[in-house]
């Protein structure tokens, strides 16, 4: 597996949600912890630190997942290219990239933001600043499941303040009240990082299931390869463990340059 030179975000945008993620998330967090959480449970209490602890899990997870999706580099590398162009056998479904004036393989689709061609290209991350591809998917997913999951499961404890987030409008009480208007817009982004990994979620599901990308066709079924094979083709081989740990190892069965389509096996029955 190949990591990236240089993973930092490029563009101002994502270098904005980039930071948005690793540094409002972080101190949201840190203010449950101080503010929200002792009002169920007593500090210092086992049921106070299982919590904390559960909410580290889930945060470290995610932020890891974020590390390895950005460090990960899912672009098309020009040696495999030259190695299948120069085979005995012509590449199937190749096409010409114009932009980097090289052949490249099928499913892969040129990024302007990251200026590579990208094996399997789903779509460019703004909050990881990167293209998510064929080698990362797995990480973005997991990234955003926890993310999902540590959102849903701080908002249960802010339920208790949750109707003072539809009272945004007191924003003016700011100077009277800065430690409940710093609650409210800690409460409305808690809000917004749910609606945001939710729509994420049910938007990817169905697509991983069916094993196909946002670049592709909606009718395309060409690389659905049944459910258990579309996943394992994000998860690798260790799928049913994959997902604890980006530290996992787990290889995945297609390399990204050549790929089982349903047609092939079709063919073969
Ligand atoms: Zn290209
Ligand atoms: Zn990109």
């Amino acid at each position: 597996m190949k990591f990236r030179r240089n993973p930092l975000p490029r563009r101002l945008v994502d270098v904005l949600c980039f930071l948005t993620i690793v540094v409002v998330i972080p101190l949201g967090i840190l203010y449950d912890f101080i503010f929200v959480l002792p009002a169920y449970h007593q500090p210092g209490g086992y049921a106070y630190a299982f919590t904390v602890l559960t909410v580290l899990f889930m945060f470290l997870n995610g932020i890891a997942n974020l590390i390895a999706c950005m460090i990960v580099d899912t672009s098309v590398d020009q040696e495999r290219v030259v190695l299948y162009s120069n085979g005995d056998v012509e590449p199937l479904n190749w096409r010409h990239c114009a932009i980097c004036d090289k052949l490249a393989p099928p499913r892969s689709w040129h990024c302007k933001a990251c200026g590579v061609c990208i094996l399997k290209r789903d779509h460019h991350c703004m909050f990881t600043g990167c293209c998510i591809g064929h080698l990362n998917y797995r990480y973005f997913v997991c990234f955003v499941f926890y993310l999902f999951v540590l959102s849903a499961h701080l908002l249960v404890y802010n339920s208790i303040h949750l109707k003072s987030f539809f009272s945004l409008l007191t924003i003016f009480h700011f100077w009277t009240d800065p430690w409940g208007m710093l609650h409210k817009h800690l409460l409305s982004l808690n809000v917004l990082l749910f609606v945001i990994t939710s729509i994420t979620l049910v938007y990817n599901v169905p697509k991983m299931l069916r094993g196909r990308v946002c670049t592709e066709c909606k009718a395309s079924q060409k690389y659905n390869c049944g459910v258990n094979y579309n996943l394992k083709n994000i998860f690798g081989q260790q799928m049913y463990i994959a997902w604890l740990s980006p530290l996992i190892k787990s290889q995945l069965p297609d390399d990204g340059y050549t790929w089982k389509s349903k047609s092939v096996d079709d063919k073969l029955k």
